[in-house]
């Protein structure tokens, strides 16, 4: 039987892995900067009331760069436009082009486009083919040279560079130990990615102005793929799960691939590539992203809700709905408490079942309830900093704890922040 060795205590994550500041607008990636969440519109570009409405919905959100495509002359005339529109509505939040195949073309004949953008994501599989690849590719970064943009490299999966990929099998077939196609596969992505940033190089751009990144859609090629690129160079780094799928398989396949890669210390910007429900709500990639950085402690967007999974013990549905309504209360509200209350963002609340865990899990959040579980008596004790603060009955308890917590707020973030009184069981 292999032995395990259990670690004698927890290491923490790695120290993150020392890239080269670039900065996209007002925003930097890399160089130790805290790790940026970003996130992609689904409008239709030239549709520029649409993309401005979902631009401002991501950026409330909480999305610190936004990319939108820009496939087609439409586009990329909008493009200008949207940026107006949004500084008007004081949004800032950088924006990023996506584009494909035919970017040369429409980066030089809308040099307003070209202007407005933050910076240019370029795919080096689809920047152009045989002898046009490298002229296109130069004259996309002779244009971001001009107009002293950024550019991320994204090297993808589903199109990567087939020039390249074929040389790299070709010489793996003639190799004395040849690897299998998954190996060379992962290799022409990472190469694809670095010789393009060494061409732009070449070309003059500097490097603080180059973000790569080399997505996959398999979890375990993703986690490679990063871990190599990371070694063999100093770029910042865009981490990404492409074509994450939907619901909760995207979820979980993006924060296994992300959450490993960031315990490493790799990645400086992340977007999770959900596929939204139809009709659904764009903005949920950006939770989830946020939601990753924050539990693995890397960054605190909004206050944490810690509520158990209940069990046989809460027969009713109240613990559910009161831990969904604080949730929904706290996340709506964060817009407004981001200047009203600094700091707020570190609150921890704790939304508990029973008796089993409930008195000891909201000890250790700011403020927490433990609501009856199933044979117990109708009181909700109320803790508040460790210390039992109030018992809540009747049908308001919901109502009366959304007004705890919004007090603890006040006094504990507000303008005439103190620590907040303790008044012990007052049953
Ligand atoms: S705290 Fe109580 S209700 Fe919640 S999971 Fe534990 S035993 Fe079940």
């Amino acid at each position: 039987m292999n032995k395990i060795e259990i670690p004698s205590d927890i290491a923490g994550p790695a120290p993150r892995h020392l890239t080269t500041q670039v900065m996209v607008g007002n925003v930097a990636v890399g160089g130790g900067a805290p790790i940026v969440v970003q996130s992609m519109t689904n409008t239709d570009t030239a549709d520029i009331q649409g993309t401005i409405d979902q631009v401002a919905a991501l950026s409330r959100a909480g999305s610190e760069m936004v990319r939108i495509t820009v496939d087609r002359d439409e586009a990329a005339a909008a493009v200008p436009h949207i940026r107006e529109a949004l500084d008007k509505q004081g949004i800032t939040t950088p924006l990023i082009g996506d584009f494909h195949y035919i970017g040369h073309k429409l980066l030089a004949e809308f040099p307003a486009c070209a202007a407005a953008l933050d910076k240019y994501r370029i795919n080096p599989g689809n920047v152009g083919f045989k002898s046009k690849r490298d002229t296109q590719f130069a004259d996309i970064i002779e244009i971001a040279n001009k107009n002293n943009k950024a550019v991320r490299i994204g090297a993808n999966w589903g199109s990567l560079d087939q020039e390249l990929l074929t040389k790299l099998m070709d010489e793996n077939a003639l190799s004395a130990n040849p690897k299998d196609v998954r190996a060379v596969t992962r290799e022409a992505m990472v190469q694809s990615a670095l010789l393009s940033a060494a061409r732009a190089e070449e070309l003059g751009m500097p490097k603080n102005k180059m973000i790569l990144s080399a997505k996959v859609s398999a979890v375990q090629d993703l986690i490679a793929v990063y871990q190599t690129l990371a070694s063999r160079s100093d770029y910042a780094i865009h981490l990404g799960l492409t074509e994450a799928g939907m619901g909760s398989k995207g979820i979980v396949a993006s924060s296994a691939a992300l959450g490993i890669l960031l315990q490493q210390g790799i990645g400086d910007t992340i977007r999770i590539s959900l596929t939204p429900e139809p009709g659904g709500d764009r903005t949920v990639e950006v939770q989830v992203a946020q939601e990753l950085l924050q539990t693995m402690g890397f960054r605190t967007f909004v206050p944490l809700v810690a509520a158990c999974p209940g069990c046989g013990r809460t027969t009713s549905t109240t613990f559910q709905e009161l831990a969904r309504s604080i949730q929904d209360f706290i996340r709506d509200s964060m817009p407004g408490w981001k200047t009203q209350y600094p700091g707020v963002e570190n609150l921890n609340v704790a939304v508990m079942g029973c008796i089993v865990n409930g008195p000891g899990e909201s000890k250790h959040a700011n403020i927490g309830i433990s609501l009856p579980g199933t044979g117990e008596s109708p009181a909700a004790p109320v803790f508040v900093d460790g210390e039992k603060f109030r018992t809540l009955r009747g049908p308001s308890i919901a109502a009366d704890f959304k007004a705890l917590v919004i007090d603890y707020i006040d006094q504990r973030y507000g303008a005439n922040a103190k620590a907040p009184e303790i008044v012990t069981a007052a049953e």
